[in-house]
């Protein structure tokens, strides 16, 4: 098999595009169709500070290491969960790997927020973990946010793909009209991007792979029974018989002027402790410190 850029032997094949690649036109070709999704969507410009948030996972630091090569300003955001081993090995590879580059790194606890680590407070919250968390993390990630002009996440489009497959079928229609590569500032809320939103974690691997970018393998231990999972499975085995069509999905989707709308849906308030906007009095997050506060014993 021969690269379809370069005409010399191949080293690895992309089914879901029928292409196959040497390394260094892999290389050249993802960092290609990264850069003209930044400018398709306009996401930011040579001049802006971009927060980067980093995991310690494949898609975050793939991310990072992209947007440097492209030569945009960044700084990296690394939220320590409180999962035990696995939180201490993901801020150690995101530490390593911003040393090794020197990128400045922002390391967030939420143990210095909460006294308490994800899974505990999801208890005390009595929701799962995966929706505390991701509560939590957008919360933080957009506080941090404040300094930069944007905040940029590693969402890729398996990622996207099966956030949509779920908004549909639950028609969550609030999602739906959010789901988009950019979300303009609004008031308290930052403007956010996912510049991997075309790329698939195939390829994302495979960046990694080639680029020896160092990151924490294992799956988060609450991830197990994560709805976002169970959707990408389904995707992942209609995408076997018809190679392309999670791209399709994601595509198409985006095309459709009912749901270019980059609005909200409801109307939003000002928290009434931390100006976050939310559709409440009080916000999720502080809701939540206070339900924790009272348990653990939290001064706010
Ligand atoms: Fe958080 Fe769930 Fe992701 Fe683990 S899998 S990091 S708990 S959202
Ligand atoms: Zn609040």
């Amino acid at each position: 098999m021969y690269c379809c850029r370069c005409k010399r032997e191949a080293s690895l094949y992309i089914k879901s595009y029928n292409s196959a690649f040497c390394n260094d036109c892999f290389v050249y070709s993802f960092l290609r169709r990264l850069q003209q999704t930044i400018d398709k969507f306009k996401m930011f410009s040579a001049n802006d500070n971009i927060l980067v948030a980093v995991s310690g996972g494949v898609d975050s630091l793939s991310l990072w290491d992209a947007l440097n090569c492209l030569g945009y300003n960044t700084e990296g955001l690394h939220i320590n969960l409180g999962i035990g081993d696995y939180s201490h090995l993901s801020q150690k590879i995101t530490e390593d790997f911003s040393h090794k580059r020197n990128l400045k790194l922002n390391c967030i606890n939420i143990k210095d927020i909460f006294k308490r680590g994800i899974e505990e407070i999801a208890k005390i919250y009595k929701r799962i973990s995966c929706r505390t968390c991701g509560m939590i993390k957008r919360y933080i990630m957009n506080k941090e946010t404040e300094n930069y002009s944007c905040l940029a996440t590693g969402h890729n489009l398996d990622d996207e793909a099966a956030a949509l497959f779920g908004n549909i079928i639950n028609w969550q229609e609030g999602f739906l009209s959010r789901q988009y590569p950019v979300l303009e500032e609004r008031d308290t809320l930052k403007r956010k991007v996912k510049p991997f939103i075309f790329i698939l974690e195939q390829e994302i691997a495979y960046y990694a792979y080639i680029k020896k970018i160092k990151y924490i393998e294992d799956e988060c231990p609450l991830s197990l029974n994560s709805p976002s999972s169970f959707y990408k499975n389904i995707l992942n085995q209609i995408e076997l018989k018809m190679p392309g069509v999670k791209s399709r999905f994601l595509k198409g989707f985006l095309e459709r002027e009912y749901f270019k709308n980059k609005g909200f849906t409801s109307s939003l308030n000002k928290c009434k402790i931390c100006g976050y906007l939310t559709v409440a009095e009080t916000c999720n997050f502080c809701r939540l410190r206070e339900k924790v506060s009272q348990v653990v014993g939290i001064k706010n």
